[in-house]
């Protein structure tokens, strides 16, 4: 295998293969970049780069190269040096190199780079003569130790900058560029001491340990641990490894007429068409990031609007500049996209280092996929294929202001997009409660149960001290809209003092506190946020979307609230609507709790008489937000034990309701108590054994939809759909039931009305046994939130103590709570739909897990041809560009 490819003088780059994606993966983002810059002509400072495939390599042999390897380098060097006419180690004139990595997708400043490799004691002095300039050879120098020294020996830096600190403190300087040479070398001197002490053993002289040196390093780099978590955060998969790119230094810090920057060649934040960037005279490319100088404007527009002194860019070197901006337009041309580009100039000679598709913000995106498809540079298709679904959260949830001062407490996980400031509660009621009384609150719990539904509405946003994305709390709030930041484990909360502490600070209820659910930090106090504008551009690209898009998108959604932000986001039904939700609620749970205590059917009857009303006015409200459209309605499926009294309180209220003891209540709830109560009296088993409660929610259902059409003149399409169904057998009987009451209910309105009757697919027999159960199903629901946890026999309440590490291990690429396991359950949806269709051919298929608002899991649906995904409102508009990407 050929591991090391050049690029760089003027040839093309030696066997570098021909398809450009191709490139990207082996070359890594900046070595496939480098070498097409190299040969599009534009001035790029030659050298090689070494495969990630050599990343992978070198990780499964323990940190071993295969011999080839060395004589593959030496003649990447060779090149190095033919091309520039120096020598790698040569006293008199030396090459220099930079050392950088580069993984498929850029992860910046994720990993290490090395730059000025090839200096030692001999060689700086060659550069000095060369470049006639003393001060700058020293000031490569010790950049070089000091890089070297954290990057590949790993020494504590900070003892680097307190050195560099107190040299310029004795020489009386205030910056790096007061130094002289003879400080530098002094410096230099100390630097050395520095490494020899911490080390054990001199700086390498040798430049060839030195560059060997810093290729283990940049690979090395891939596992350490920020890369890691910045890997988890973005997806990309531990096996892709990083390139590592030698290429021959090129010098910013050369005196006045050189300097370094980084631009955009339109606003990252904005979107705006103006090239937006920052340089520095006299440095290298470091100075920039790292901020170790203010860097200056490269426009003059923009250091006019800024009221900023120091020269721009287009003032102080017009015609480089110029020319800068020239190579800007032509790479945003060649690569159809807003363009993150490194440069340097060496003496008056500009050299490219590095470009890229730039990162932005949602609202950029949106923007600038926009513009470029009314202008033509690219179609409408590819600009709805430009902008990342998941991205438009940011657009859709409030937003922490990004320039105010923020006091960090902790970070947990972004659960649930969007920032939110409020008084700290403990516990639901007072959530409630305070909110009623005009403030807003931030509900704080260990972690959060079903009983919490109405303290989390109330809420402005949602932290917890444990549980994963997939938690309750998380997938709650994201189907609310509210921010949540979950698993914040540096929490402890004391629920009898009411105070939590985080660290040495506490912090007590009706304190000030803001989380941001996009990144996952918890802050003292207030933040300010920002309203996000759904900007013109936002609804343009929707369009785009639809025009292209097969899937139907609908949502799950419970409270004539979310329906309505569903249907406004463009919700074209309800996917899932759950009704254990609705008998949560503080009016109505007595009456839930006295039906499922009841000893018998007639007690139950008495109890759900008085929630049938209820019940129907709930179904009626939905069915007019969603008026002709369909709406699947989930009759009870969670284990009846969610909705016992924990409380004495709560028992005598249910006793007095009921007119019985308080101990036979509690005696009944012992018998309801169960072992495994996910695998047990749930689902349809509730529908089965007491059919009563059925009965009641399908005459709920059907009387609300008689009402409404004759109401509004239009019905709604009523779904009802049967859970946990794992038999043909139970969805017979369930449908009897449901038929039953249709019948019933339309005889006495004397009108009927359109409806499916259908099941959940979400338990593996089910999908199995699919082409029977069609037979009395006229749908099929895949509920792969269930179905995931009952295929990999994996509770996704307990998931989060093991999955990061089962994700980090590679055994699942995503957390399949989160993105659909394609491979596993993934089969049973494919063998479900296929023998269901095979069973009833016109049979309609739809998904209402969490996974339907995830981008990959969406593209698994529109492959699989089902009909629609259903998501939680605000991910409405994430899936219908998911869609229509899937269909492109
Ligand atoms: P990162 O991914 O953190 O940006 P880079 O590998 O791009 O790391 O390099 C860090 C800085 O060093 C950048 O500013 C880059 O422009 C600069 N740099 C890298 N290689 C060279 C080189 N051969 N000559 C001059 N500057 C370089
Ligand atoms: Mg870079
Ligand atoms: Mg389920």
């Amino acid at each position: 295998t050929q591991y090391v490819y050049r690029f760089g003088g003027g040839m093309d780059a030696d066997g570098a293969p021909p398809v450009k994606s191709d490139a990207v993966n082996l070359l890594g983002g900046k070595g496939a970049n480098l070498a097409e810059m190299a040969n599009i002509g534009l001035p790029v400072p030659p050298g090689f780069t070494i495969s990630t495939e050599m990343c992978t390599e070198y990780m499964n042999n323990d940190g071993k190269y295969p011999d080839s390897l060395t004589a593959e380098v030496a003649q990447g060097v060779a090149h190095i040096e033919s091309v520039t006419g120096k020598k790698f180690g040569d006293a008199a004139d030396p090459l220099l190199v930079s050392v950088r990595s580069g993984a498929r997708a850029s992860m910046p400043g994720m990993m290490d780079t090395v730059l000025n490799l090839g200096l030692n004691d001999e060689t700086v002095e060659g550069l000095a003569k060369t470049s006639g300039d003393e001060r700058f050879a020293w000031d490569s120098y010790r950049r070089f130790i000091q890089m070297y020294s954290d990057v590949v020996l790993q020494l504590d830096h900070d003892a680097f900058e307190e050195a560099l600190e107190i040299a310029k403190e004795d020489n009386g300087f205030f910056t790096d560029t007061e130094m002289e040479a003879q400080h530098w070398k002094a410096l230099v001197a100390e630097y050395k001491g520095l490494v020899e002490e911490e080390w054990g053993k001199p700086f390498p002289q040798d430049v060839n340990d030195q560059l060997w040196g810093a290729v283990s390093a940049v690979f090395g780099s891939w596992q350490a641990e920020r890369a890691k978590i910045y890997r988890r955060l973005n997806d990309i998969p531990s096996e892709w490894g990083t390139a590592v790119n030698v290429q021959a230094m090129v010098f910013g810090n050369m005196g006045e007429t050189s300097a370094t920057g980084v631009a955009f060649t339109r606003n990252p934040s904005t979107g705006d068409a103006a090239y937006y960037g920052e340089w520095l005279i006299n440095a290298q490319g470091e100075d920039v990031v790292a901020g170790i100088r203010t860097p200056q404007y490269l426009s003059k527009a923009a250091r006019e609007e800024a009221n900023a002194k120091p020269l721009s860019m287009e003032e102080a070197m017009a015609d480089t500049y110029n020319e800068l901006t020239d190579v800007f337009d032509l790479l945003e041309r060649h690569y159809r996209d807003m363009q993150d580009i490194e440069f340097t100039v060496e003496r008056g000679k500009l050299w490219m280092l590095q470009t890229r598709s730039g990162k932005r913000t949602a609202k950029a995106a949106l923007k600038i996929a926009v513009d470029m498809a009314n202008d033509g540079l690219i179609t409408e298709e590819e600009a709805v294929l430009r902008v990342d679904p998941m991205a438009l959260d940011q657009l859709l949830h409030p937003t922490l202001d990004p320039d105010a001062i923020r006091d960090v407490l902790t970070t947990g996980l972004p659960a649930s997009p969007g920032a939110a400031s409020g008084l700290i509660v403990f516990d639901s009621d007072t959530a409630e409660r305070r909110t009623e009384l005009g403030d807003d609150v931030i509900l704080v719990r260990v972690e959060t149960s079903p009983e919490d539904i109405s303290g989390m509405h109330a809420a402005k946003g949602i932290l917890t001290a444990r549980g994963g994305m997939t938690s309750h709390a998380a997938v709650v709030a994201r189907g609310m809209g509210r921010p949540c930041v979950s698993g914040a484990g540096t929490i402890s909360i004391n629920n009898e003092t009411k105070a939590m502490k985080v660290g040495d600070r506490t912090l007590k209820e009706g304190d000030m506190l803001t989380i941001d659910g996009s990144n996952g930090q918890v802050m003292a106090g207030r933040v300010e946020t920002i309203q996000p504008e759904l900007v013109g551009d936002f609804g343009v690209l929707m369009v785009w979307a639809d025009k292209v898009r097969r899937l139907g998108v609908r949502t799950n959604a419970e409270t004539p609230h979310d329906c309505q932000v569903a249907r406004d986001f463009g919700a074209e039904g309800i996917g899932l609507c759950r009704t254990e939700h609705m008998f949560f609620d503080a009016s109505r749970i007595t009456n839930v709790r006295q039906m499922i205590l009841a000893p018998d059917e007639a007690g139950r009857r008495v109890a759900l008489a008085k929630l049938l009303p209820e019940q129907r006015a709930d179904f009626r409200q939905i069915f007019e937000v969603m008026v002709g459209l369909p709406v699947t309605i989930r009759l009870l499926d969670p284990p009846l034990h969610e909705f016992l009294p924990h409380h004495q309180s709560e028992f005598e209220d249910v006793a007095k309701a009921a007119d019985v003891g308080v101990e036979t209540l509690k005696q009944r709830a012992n018998e309801l108590h169960e072992f495994n109560p996910m695998l047990g009296h749930r689902g349809c088993r509730l529908g089965v054994t007491y059919p009563e409660i059925y009965e009641m929610q399908a005459r709920a259902i059907f009387e609300a939809a008689c009402e409404v059409a004759e109401k509004s003149g239009e019905a709604p399409i009523p779904e009802v759909m049967i859970p946990l169904v794992a038999t043909a057998r139970e969805l017979e009987l369930m449908k009897d039931v449901v038929d039953r009451m249709a019948k019933e209910v339309f005889a006495e309105k004397g009108r009927e009305i359109e409806y499916l009757v259908g099941t959940m697919i979400e338990l593996p027999r089910a999908a199995l046994m699919a082409g029977k159960i069609a037979e009395h199903g006229e749908f099929f629901s895949f509920g792969t939130n269930d179905l995931t946890q009952t295929t990999l026999g994996v509770s996704r309440d307990d998931a989060g103590r093991f999955l990061t590490q089962y994700v980090d291990k590679g055994i699942f690429p995503r957390d399949p709570f989160v993105s659909l396991d394609i491979e596993g359950v993934g089969q049973l949806i494919e063998i479900a739909a296929e023998r269901g269709r095979a069973g009833r051919p016109d049979i309609k298929l739809g998904i209402c897990g969490e996974h339907g608002g995830d981008p990959a899991s969406i593209a698994f649906c529109e492959k699989t041809g089902l009909d629609y995904v259903s998501a939680s409102p605000y991910r409405v508009p994430i899936a219908r560009l998911a869609a229509a990407q899937a269909a492109l």
